[in-house]
């Protein structure tokens, strides 16, 4: 089950399957109970409590239903197992900041918490050999969070073991980063991945950029950004200037 808000992919069992299906149509949590019961006795008693409580703890199914899809799951399924062309990896919960508009927020009830969760080499492993298996000749392996350099050293690992297991396939990489951790060492590090892209945000000057992307204690986080910035500018400059010459 993928649930829109969230970003999750749950799996599930034939009967929460059938159960979440049911509970998307009638939008009525009794009825939907009560159907499934009938269907599956004893054995759904026991898996929808604990189903129950995990839509509760994730905050799935909270966001508004989709209510068309463009593109038909067949093709949709045939892309993934043929054809993939990005996996996202969320290698943590985490952030160091808690800007005022963040979507993991508390007030935006639609989407996940900020939790304590950091992805495990497992996962990230199992994500990237199922990308290599199940792509054409391109693919690119997005790092995403929460904020992606707090679990650095797992990033290095993927990176690292993509490289070396890729073949003759063209590998990208990219992160989305808040670029208050981006110090000097790790700049020097990306500038030796050969194609990786950062994607920082800052949101104006610093009056503008300290009202919202701010410490969990209130204080801007303007300085540390623009510090982030300078470093992977100058990092990746070096390699612009060899490409010149
Ligand atoms: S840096 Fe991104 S993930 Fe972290 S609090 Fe700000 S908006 Fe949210």
């Amino acid at each position: 089950m993928y649930d829109v808000g969230t970003g999750k992919v749950c799996q599930c069992s034939e009967c929460e399957y059938d159960f979440l299906n049911e509970l998307l149509q009638s939008e009525n949590l009794d009825m939907a109970i009560n159907k499934n019961a009938s269907k599956y006795g004893d054995m759904f008693i026991d898996e929808i409590s604990n189903l129950i409580e995990g839509i509760k703890t994730h905050h799935l199914l909270c966001a508004e239903k989709l209510k068309k899809f463009e593109r038909k799951e067949k093709i949709v399924l045939e892309k993934a197992e043929t054809d993939l062309q990005q996996i996202t990896l969320e290698l943590t919960e985490c952030c160091n900041l808690a800007c005022r508009y963040c979507i993991y927020g508390e007030e935006n009830s639609d989407f996940r918490e900020f939790g304590n969760r950091v992805m495990s080499w497992n996962v990230a492993k199992a994500a990237v050999d199922y990308a290599l298996a199940h792509s054409k000749r391109k693919i690119a392996i997005t790092f995403y969070g929460g904020e992606p350099l707090l679990n650095f050293e797992l990033l290095k690992q993927i990176v690292e073991y993509t490289l070396k297991n890729k073949d003759n396939k063209e590998c990208t990489f990219s992160m989305t980063t808040n670029l208050t951790l981006l110090s000097k060492e790790i700049a020097l590090y990306l500038l030796t991945i050969p194609q990786f892209s950062v994607v920082g945000s800052i949101d104006g000057n610093k009056e503008v950029h300290n009202q919202n992307r701010v410490y969990k204690n209130g204080k801007g986080s303007y300085n540390a950004a623009i510090l982030g910035l300078k470093n992977i500018v100058e990092a990746f400059g070096e390699r612009a200037k060899e490409k010149l010459y």
